[in-house]
Order: C-alpha cells, then sequence, then structure tokens
C-alpha cells in the first residue's frame, strides 16, 4: 500500500533497523521504543491488523514462529511482552499489522 510506513520500510523506501527477516516477515526496532527492547514485527504483505490477517488465510503459526524466534535473537526469550493492538479504539496507529515485543527490566504493568 503506498502510503503505508511498514510496506516503505519492507519495500526499503524507509530506512529502518532491521533485526530480522524471512520469507513472510520483518521484524525492526521501534523508532520510539517504549522499553530496553522494543522490536516490531510485520508481514510482508499489507494487511491492517491480527483480524484481517487471519481472515486471509494467514497462518498464525508461522507468524508467532517468527515472533519467538526473534524474541530469542534479541536474548529476551521467556521475558518478553507480545501486544498487537487492532483498530484504533486499542491504540493502533499504523494500520499495518504488527507484533511488538517489549522486554527490559520493570516493564509497566497495565
Ligand atoms: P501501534 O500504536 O500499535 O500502531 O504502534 C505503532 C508503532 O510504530 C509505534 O510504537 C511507533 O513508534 C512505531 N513506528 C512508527 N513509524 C515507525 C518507523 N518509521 N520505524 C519504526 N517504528 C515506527
Amino acid at each position: 500500500m503506498s502510503d503505508c510506513v511498514f510496506c516503505s520500510i519492507v519495500a526499503a523506501e524507509l530506512p529502518a533497523d532491521i533485526v530480522a527477516e524471512d520469507e513472510e516477515f520483518l521484524a525492526f526496532r521501534d523508532v520510539q521504543p517504549r522499553a530496553q527492547t522494543h522490536v516490531l514485527i510485520v508481514p510482508k504483505v499489507h494487511v491492517d491488523d491480527l483480524d484481517a490477517w487471519l481472515a486471509s488465510g494467514g497462518s498464525s503459526d508461522r507468524m508467532l514462529a517468527f515472533v519467538t524466534s526473534v524474541a530469542a535473537g534479541e536474548q529476551v526469550a521467556g521475558r518478553y511482552r507480545l501486544i498487537t493492538n487492532v483498530g484504533e479504539d486499542a491504540g493502533q496507529t499504523v494500520a499495518h499489522l504488527h507484533w511488538h515485543v517489549l522486554a527490559g527490566p520493570r516493564l509497566p504493568g497495565f
């Protein structure tokens, strides 16, 4: 999608601090980190959110396997928080499915 910031990162039209990728997914550091480790994981195809991903037949198994491999690569396996916001009311500001992997000392509760 041409006006999507994460599509621009996937297309290498915008710079990002990329930490991992495979054929389907890309992981890069959040530009405004809210924890010591704050990585975003996106599908390379444009999908608005998790509901749309699952409705279009996207594999939650493959996606979550990639997410956990990123956590392991960041040395935070066993001590991270995983969040995906679905819709503006939930706090989604970029309408391209993404998982936040957050880790570090004293993550605030909610
Ligand atoms: P959300 O509020 O769940 O939609 O999260 C969107 C996240 O994308 C925020 O944490 C932003 O800091 C992050 N973000 C926005 N633009 C960029 C960018 N160009 N590179 C990396 N992270 C970004």
